[in-house]
């Protein structure tokens, strides 16, 4: 038999004829169509799972100066305040994770794009932080990454995750999608509503402009993780508690698409609207000495 699968059903399909989690039926889908082998695909994941931990530890311990120089240490500054956190210690200590990342890749370090480097910072900070609190083994995280990248590879299939291309909702979005999905399997909860924990991730930031000030993936980006982090966590809460989305994932995806499609392209990665067209990001471009559309 064969394990491909395009769309949220299919892959659910596959998931109920064989008893499998989203994670098994990911893995068997990549063995048929790569050349690897299982260990050797494992390998790469583990390595994968490894950088993501290195750039968390990294973004937290270290302060990050950015290429600009605008942005840094943001991540300490919300780790250090989780335990007062008026959303919980585990939520601001994941979206200070996940800030970790982006500051880190603002610096030219090392991260894992899941799904984009823009959008890098939620799947490692949600995992690792939940992992800590729950003792969730690295083999657990490993096979976490196959869910979250099922879910990732079918919204790449029927819309996309680029900002260029779909706006913000397509990065941060996919990624708190493909975070909420590994989260509700992680926990326990049935592919069914992994699926829908995915699809109420999207729902909540569709129509979200990319609109990165001067041009540089750091204002809004890093803040957008860390409320992409909050997003995953909640939409998996939600699922694991038994609310589904009364719009199934498939058509949420679509619906990404085409709302990617109707926005502007100043509003998609160009950084000629939204907060890149405000007086302030305008001045900060002029500072940095960058050059773009809204000021000519
Ligand atoms: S604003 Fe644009 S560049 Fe920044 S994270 Fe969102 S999609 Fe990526």
């Amino acid at each position: 038999m064969s394990y491909e699968f395009r769309t949220g059903e299919e892959l659910l399909a596959l998931c109920k004829q064989e008893n499998l989690p989203i994670s098994a039926v990911m893995l068997k889908s990549e063995l048929e169509r790569e050349e690897h082998d299982a260990e050797t695909l494992h390998e790469e994941m583990r390595k994968n799972l490894l950088t993501m931990r290195h750039s968390v530890l990294i973004g937290l311990r270290d302060t990050q100066v950015t290429v600009s120089g605008l942005m840094g240490g943001d991540a300490e500054l919300l780790y250090a305040y989780a335990d007062k956190a008026l959303c919980g210690s585990r939520t601001s200590r994941a979206a200070a994770a996940s800030m970790a990342v982006l500051e880190v890749n603002a610096s030219m370090g090392k991260i894992v794009a899941a799904p984009t480097a823009g959008a890098s910072g939620v799947l490692p900070g949600t995992l690792l932080t939940c992992a800590e609190d729950f003792s969730w083994d690295d083999e657990m995280l490993i096979n976490a990454l196959y869910t979250a990248g099922a879910i990732g590879a079918i919204i790449a299939t029927n819309a996309s995750i680029s900002g260029a291309s779909g706006g913000c909702q397509a990065e941060t979005g996919s990624a708190a999608a493909m975070a909420a999905a590994a989260l509700v399997e992680l926990s326990g909860g049935t592919p069914e509503a992994a699926i829908h924990a995915a699809a109420i991730a999207l729902k909540n930031v569709m129509g979200l402009v990319c609109d990165p000030v001067a041009g540089l993936v750091e204002c809004p980006c890093i803040k957008r993780n860390a409320i992409g982090a909050a997003n995953a966590l909640l939409s998996a809460d939600l699922a694991l508690a038994g609310i589904r989305s009364v719009i199934p994932f498939d058509e949420v995806v679509i619906a990404m698409k085409n709302v990617g499609r109707l926005m502007n392209s100043d509003l998609r990665e160009t950084a000629r609207g939204g907060l890149a067209a405000t007086p302030t990001a305008k001045a900060l471009r002029k500072k940095l000495g960058l050059h773009g559309a809204e000021q000519e």
